[in-house]
């Protein structure tokens, strides 16, 4: 059974270290040896792992999306959304994490992320843990 998680953002992008509260999670579940998947499901928000030592890795992330995909460039999609949507998928909906001895097997600089692109709201992420 997957855990669902809130995550309350408060930017319209931002990259938020959900790391502790997964962790928090698969302590709760009690799995010892297996896997994680991270799963967000939303449009306009995604997951993924990289550095959480350094804060300017995640500033850059999000700088270079907002380079490569700006804002106002001509969508179609009525909503005025669309770079959020596109972001999205660049970044995907979900991140699997192998767990051994109960915690979760990441690198020294690894943090598992929510990215917000159409923020601030209150996102669910579901944990799903065997
Ligand atoms: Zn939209």
């Amino acid at each position: 059974m997957p855990v669902s998680i809130s995550v309350k953002s408060g930017a319209r992008a931002e990259m938020i270290d959900i790391t502790g509260r997964v962790q928090e999670t698969l302590r709760q579940v009690g799995v010892k040896d297996g896997q994680c998947l991270v799963y967000v499901p939303h449009t306009t928000a995604g997951v993924t792992i990289n550095e959480g030592a350094d804060p300017d890795v995640c500033g850059d992330i999000l700088a270079r999306l907002e380079f490569l995909v700006p804002r106002n460039a001509g969508y179609r999609h009525a909503e005025g959304n669309a770079d959020s949507h596109i972001k999205t998928s660049l970044m995907g909906n979900s991140v699997s994490v192998l767990v051994e001895e109960g915690s979760l097997v990441l690198g020294t600089w690894q943090r598992i992320f929510l990215c917000e692109f159409d923020g601030p709201r209150t996102r669910r992420v579901f944990v799903a843990c065997k």
